[in-house]
């Protein structure tokens, strides 16, 4: 297989990042968040509960648990070792109880019970960094205000020479300045759901890697 060449000009590199935009556009046109959530605050509490923790199972916990707390009030009043029970499967359960029960305590007394629009003010809720609030602001308000980082976005922003960086807050910034904002909240789908299917951690499959002519990550595996 011959080396794919890495451009050497702006425009180049412009032209390689609509190539990459394009046939993701193609292979996930649909790509949404893969957290089920029916407002804005279910999707805080579900992404809280996904730090370290697959989607999959996370979806397997939030039906009971809205069933059990069905308002913000229940989750502001219950006991953190009952909710940590509930929570248990997810892991880091102690921690995940507390930044639920005190992002609720935190809307009901400063926000109206309502989740705030905007990036600075949801940092101010207990257990939402900047991935969370993007999250909530992406796919439950689809406000752009910036580009969630997680392990596959993080990854494949490498593997694809879109940053150097290895902090998810520095790789965010690397994102934001080459991609226009309205493909902020697409292209974190998107990635998400092609590091799962093709451009796995291990084992990355590159046979099958509609992006491979672009890629010219030293990480590709053929088998
Ligand atoms: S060619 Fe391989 S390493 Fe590169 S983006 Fe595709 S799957 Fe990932």
């Amino acid at each position: 297989m011959s080396p794919v060449k890495r451009p050497r000009t702006a425009a180049e590199r412009h032209a390689r990042l609509e190539q990459i935009l394009s046939l993701l556009d193609q292979r996930y046109p649909n790509a949404t968040c893969a957290l089920h959530h029916r407002n804005a605050w279910e999707l805080l509490v579900a992404t809280i509960l996904s730090a370290q923790c697959t989607d999959e199972r996370v979806n397997k916990v939030t039906p009971g648990l809205f069933r059990k707390y069905p308002t913000i009030e229940d989750f502001a009043s219950v006991k953190q070792a009952e909710l940590a029970r509930d929570i248990h499967s997810t892991g880091f359960f102690n921690n995940k109880a507390k930044s639920i029960i005190g992002a609720a305590q935190t809307l009901l007394r400063d926000f109206g019970g309502e989740i705030p629009r905007d990036m600075d003010q949801l940092l101010k809720l207990p257990g939402a960094a900047r991935k969370t609030a993007n999250v909530v602001l992406g796919a439950a308000f689809g406000i752009p205000s910036g580009i969630v980082v997680d392990t596959h976005v993080a990854r494949i922003a490498a593997r694809l020479d879109l940053t150097k960086q290895t902090n998810p807050v520095k790789i965010e910034n690397d994102l934001m300045k080459i991609l226009p904002r309205s493909r902020w909240i697409a292209f974190s789908h998107q990635v998400i759901h092609f590091g799962r299917e093709i451009c796995t951690a291990r084992k990355p499959k590159c046979g099958q890697c509609p992006l491979e002519p672009h890629c010219y990550s030293r990480d590709k595996v053929f088998v």
